[in-house]
């Protein structure tokens, strides 16, 4: 194989099977047109755009990567565990994000009634009207309706105005654990990463017993460089990986074109001091 940290991949990017804006295929365009050689879609706790983007992916000459983004509940916040190389068919898989998606629906309708109690009416019906999978409603999909609303000025500004833990329309959910997640994707024949480390707040003590934890159950790669780090960040988790004895993953996070910090398939390359999770695909 040609050098593996020169191999533009992307794993890590949703479409309107969970909170992005466009359907896999148009996602898997993107992909191409931006050079992207493997790439993965890993929508929110769901394997529905599996088949569209293995298909387009084949047919634009990318390498598939299949993929899922499963929400967590560790020490009371959330963390996001990417699962790649998934069979899509595993039943344990799937029972298990079917479990995890099930309480979307009353937390919309919970996060609309804390929205009204300051003054937003209307936020579910809103929200809806941006839904691509009724089965996996998102605050994303808020955020999205009250920008266009003319709430705020942009999703960042209207999670820390709003939908961050803490802000008036934050409602509290438990996901899946860890043990469960971790579990579900080495079921599935996959390879579980911890997604974006750097977002989460975590004193360092928690930090560490979430990596010791995630690597006890067998978890195998870090998000080192991701849409959510820094250039301080992609150092800091270079470092972790290694300590760790995890493989590195590279992803943008992309939502959709002009709503991250970056577009699909143009971050750095990881550092050379990782070894690459795609090293021997
Ligand atoms: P949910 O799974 O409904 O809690 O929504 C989580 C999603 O919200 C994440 O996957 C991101 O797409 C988005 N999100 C979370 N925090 C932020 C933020 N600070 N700025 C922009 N998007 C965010
Ligand atoms: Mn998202
Ligand atoms: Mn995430
Ligand atoms: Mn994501």
């Amino acid at each position: 194989m040609q050098n593996a940290h020169a191999i533009n991949a992307d794993l890590h990017c949703h479409s309107t099977v969970s909170d992005g804006t466009l359907a896999p295929r148009a996602v898997a365009r993107i992909a191409r047109d931006a050079g992207v050689a493997f790439w993965a879609l890993t929508d929110h706790d769901e394997l529905g755009g599996q088949a569209e983007a293995r298909a387009a992916a084949e047919e634009f000459g990318m390498r598939y990567v299949p993929g899922v983004e499963i929400s967590v509940t560790w020490a009371g916040q959330t963390v996001h565990i990417v699962g790649l190389q998934i069979d899509p068919f595993c039943p344990e898989l799937i029972d298990g994000l079917t479990e995890t998606r099930s309480g979307r629906a009353r937390r919309a309708r919970d996060i609309a009634d804390a929205l009204a109690r300051v003054g937003i009416d209307g936020a579910y019906e809103g929200a809806l009207q941006y839904v691509g999978n009724p089965d996996l409603i998102s605050r994303t999909h808020f955020a999205r309706w009250l920008v266009d609303q003319g709430r705020c000025a942009s999703i960042g500004d209207v999670f820390s105005e709003y939908l961050s833990e803490g802000r008036p329309g934050y409602v509290g959910h438990r996901w899946a654990s860890l043990a469960e997640a971790v579990g579900w994707i080495r079921a599935a024949g996959g390879i579980a990463v911890m997604a974006h480390p750097g977002r989460y707040h975590y004193t360092d003590t928690q930090h560490d017993a979430l990596f010791d934890e995630f690597t006890a159950l067998g978890g195998g790669a870090v998000e080192v460089v991701t849409g959510s780090h820094t250039p301080d960040q992609y150092r800091r988790y270079a470092e972790v990986a290694r300590h760790y004895g995890l493989l590195a993953s590279r992803g943008s996070d992309f939502h959709g074109p002009g709503e991250g910090r970056v577009e699909l398939g143009t971050l750095p390359p990881l550092p050379p001091t990782v070894t690459p999770v795609w090293h021997d695909w």
